[in-house]
């Protein structure tokens, strides 16, 4: 297969069909952009079916995802979206580079869920961005924006009812876009990898916070939220 793009924790190939690109999940880990770095293996499959779950979910409330189907373990096939150069970021509860920047402690309920986003630049460190530079930069239109927030804040909404079914509190998660067919698209994958995930009794981290901050067994963790989802 022809790769189109190698990242840090996917690889990117051409699709057999126009339109389409194969997906393949990587089992390595990375944190503090690149700078940490581990194989866990397992990993990829893991992240791979609780994107499915969710995915199917959004679908199923008419949120529209790049997810065709699933080849195997680690490989899906999806439509080929053209990527938003921007992260959107939702948070319900203050946690890490939240807390560190605005001095909050870790763990407080915010009052409504908030909207970031960040440059998609592994260069810059993915820099934090404001609507006004989003548009300025053309990274996005206004449309395009309003209709990323929307869509994040309804899968919040989503999330957090899933989640919850499993004893587990969405803290905040980080969402790309792509353009579809002119329409804006849910890409990318959504993972303990890329959400903070806590146990809603004990406030025990099943989320990436572990590798990132030497916590335990990241697999462990990851198998847990799996199990969970399943049996929600
Ligand atoms: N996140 C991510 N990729 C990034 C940056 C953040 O998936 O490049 C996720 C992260 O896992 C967390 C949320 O977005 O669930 C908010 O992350 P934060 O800005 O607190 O970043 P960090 O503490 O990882 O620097």
């Amino acid at each position: 297969m022809e790769v189109v793009y190698e990242g840090k924790s996917k690889i990117v190939y051409k699709g057999e069909t126009d339109g389409t690109f194969i997906i393949k999940y990587k089992d390595s880990a990375t944190a503090g952009n690149g700078a940490k770095k581990q194989e866990f293996a397992g990993k990829g499959a893991v992240n791979a079916k609780i994107t499915k779950i969710l995915f199917e979910l959004f679908e199923q409330s008419g949120i529209e995802t790049h997810y065709i189907k699933t080849i195997d373990e680690t490989t899906v096939l999806v439509k080929k979206a053209e990527i938003v150069q921007v992260e959107v970021i939702i948070r319900n509860i203050a946690a890490g580079s939240f807390s560190a920047r605005y001095g909050i402690p870790e763990g407080k309920i915010l009052p409504f869920p908030t909207v970031e986003h960040s440059l998609k630049s592994d260069a810059l460190n993915d820099p934090l961005i404001n609507e006004s530079h989003i548009l300025a930069l053309e990274l996005a239109s206004e449309k395009e924006l309003k209709e990323m927030s929307e869509k994040a804040l309804k899968i919040n909404e989503i999330m957090k009812d899933f989640y919850k079914k499993a004893n587990l509190t969405l803290v905040d998660f980080k969402l790309e876009f792509g353009r579809f067919e002119n329409r804006i698209i849910l890409c990318d994958e959504i993972s303990p990898d890329s959400c903070r995930l806590w146990d809603s009794k004990t406030g025990q981290k099943l989320d990436k916070d572990i590798f990132r901050r030497d916590l335990g067994d990241l697999m462990t963790a990851y198998n847990e939220v799996l199990r969970r989802a399943t049996n929600v």
